[in-house]
């Protein structure tokens, strides 16, 4: 029977770190995927990435054709289009990747450093013993055999339904259902426009509680006359289809006169706080398994790779200590909470904020900077701005007519904040965890009732 230190499931962007960073330690690392090796990478997304990511993380930047274009920002248009918040900050600075290659060259550097791959091969279950995970059942497509393989510890980096963590029993302690409500369903297309957009360098991003409730539609260029565009919705209640919204709407602009879709297709993103928990013996959850993701842009490349590095790294502190139990891989937990999961949390707060706004409202926000480009430069990069009295005066006058954003953004910004410092207080052990999580639910349903309902 085959065995390994460690067994990644899913050759994503958060798997391949995940692999490389074990494998770079002189470990074994089984490395599986679904789809064929040549076609690793191949996503629905948007391809945006911030160049922050790659420079903490150590990585250098790939100069294949992985870098499609170079991006200097974001322009968000309200719903009536008269305001376009134009933010062109440092960590809004990044690139359109090509995911294919994007994919591949984070593949390579995980094979190189002498993880195995086995492309074709699907995740069939967990193997538990004595409450640890021990290894996984997996068939190859290609030779049709389901066998055991073992490991000490099992990586869930299978993208957004989390194959293992789904299967994994209560006991363990991970979450294994996502609320719908805190899912965007997207519809994406490639386009090859007839002539070049105007704007070159930044991605656009429309807001339009008619056309995408709970989301927003993306219009990033990709060079030579090519777009990626696509729209995500949030899954509340009943929601329109994607696809329909994005034909019936925005295809109706005169850029796409003429144009042809070169790919398209659907997925899901994640919106939401991090898994409170993310590890339980010999097993640990990273990427959208983990539901790691920006909630109000959705961007989840960077936080993936962070949780592959972290994960990765704490499963070679463990492994080289002793066994990897729920204790030993839980400083992964604040690895994250701390670095990234506790701007997620804030944020959340933030997308309720931002689901609640009415179209009217933030025409009127943007338009009469009721709502600032800084606070939303602030908000996207999780910091916490404050609205200081001066300010807070100043924009109640602005904003007569609409006291009532006003105020719902201002405990927005007080709720954000206690999020943060709750975070601040994520334990060290799992042994005050069940109380960290009872006031953590506390205030995301706090947030959810002031803000939304
Ligand atoms: C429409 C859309 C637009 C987006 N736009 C952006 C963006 O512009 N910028 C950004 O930063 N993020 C964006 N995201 C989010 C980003 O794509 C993800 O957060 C990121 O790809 C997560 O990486 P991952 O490795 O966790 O999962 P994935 O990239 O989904 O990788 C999971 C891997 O697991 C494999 N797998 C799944 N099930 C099994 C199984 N049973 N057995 C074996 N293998 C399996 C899959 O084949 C896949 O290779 C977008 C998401 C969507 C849906």
């Amino acid at each position: 029977m085959e065995k390994y230190d460690a067994i990644v499931v899913g050759a994503g962007t958060a798997g391949c770190l995940a692999a490389k960073t074990i494998a770079e330690s002189g470990l074994s690392v089984f490395l599986i995927d679904q789809k064929k090796s040549g076609e690793i990478g191949e996503k629905i997304c948007g391809d945006a990435m911030g160049e922050h990511h790659l420079k903490f993380l150590g990585l250098e930047k790939p100069t294949g054709g992985e870098l499609e274009t170079r991006i200097d920002g974001i322009k968000i248009f309200s719903p009536d289009e008269n305001t376009v918040f134009t933010i062109a900050d440092k960590d809004f600075i990044g690139f359109l990747l090509n995911r294919h290659l994007f994919g591949q060259w984070l593949l390579k550097k995980a094979t190189d450093a002498g993880a195995v791959l086995q492309d074709r091969t699907i995740f069939r279950a967990p193997i538990i013993e004595k409450g640890a995970v021990t290894g996984i059942t997996a068939k190859n497509m290609k030779t049709g055999k389901v066998s055991e393989i073992r490991s000490k510890v099992v990586v869930d980096a299978s993208g957004f339904f989390g194959v293992v963590r789904q299967t994994l029993p209560e006991e363990m302690g991970i979450d294994r259902e996502i609320d719908n409500a805190d899912v965007e369903a997207c519809y994406r297309e490639i386009r090859q426009l007839k002539q070049e957009t105007e704007n070159t360098r930044f991605c656009e991003i429309y807001l339009n509680q008619k056309v995408t409730p709970g989301g927003y539609v993306w219009i990033f260029p990709k060079g030579g006359a090519r777009v990626n565009v696509g729209l995500g919705i949030c899954m509340r209640g009943k929601y329109p289809n994607p696809k329909k919204q994005l034909y019936d709407n925005t295809f109706k602009k005169p850029i796409f006169e003429g144009s042809l879709v070169l790919t398209g297709g659907s997925w899901f993103d994640p919106t939401r706080r991090p898994l409170d928990n993310m590890v339980s013996n010999g097993v640990a959850i990273v990427g959208d398994a983990a539901s790691l993701v920006n909630p109000i842009h959705g961007g989840g490349i960077g936080p993936s790779l962070l949780s592959g590095l972290f994960a990765g790294q704490t499963i070679i502190e463990a492994l080289n200590k002793g066994e990897p139990t729920k204790e030993a891989l839980w400083s992964y937990n604040n690895k994250y909470m701390e670095t990234y999961g506790k701007k997620q949390a804030s944020l959340d707060i933030f997308r309720h904020f931002l689901i609640s706004c009415s179209d009217e409202d933030l025409n009127y926000g943007m338009n009469e900077k009721l709502m600032t480009e800084d606070d939303v430069l602030k908000a996207g990069m999780g910091d916490e701005f404050h609205l200081n009295i001066t300010e807070t005066a100043k924009r109640v006058f602005r904003g007569i007519r609409r006291v009532g954003f006003l105020n719902k953004l201002r405990l927005t910004v007080t709720m954000m904040r206690q999020v943060r410092s709750h975070y601040n207080t994520y334990p060290t052990s799992p042994d005050g965890f069940d109380t960290w999580r009872t006031q953590t639910m506390k205030l995301i349903e706090e947030g959810k009732e002031k803000l939304i309902k």
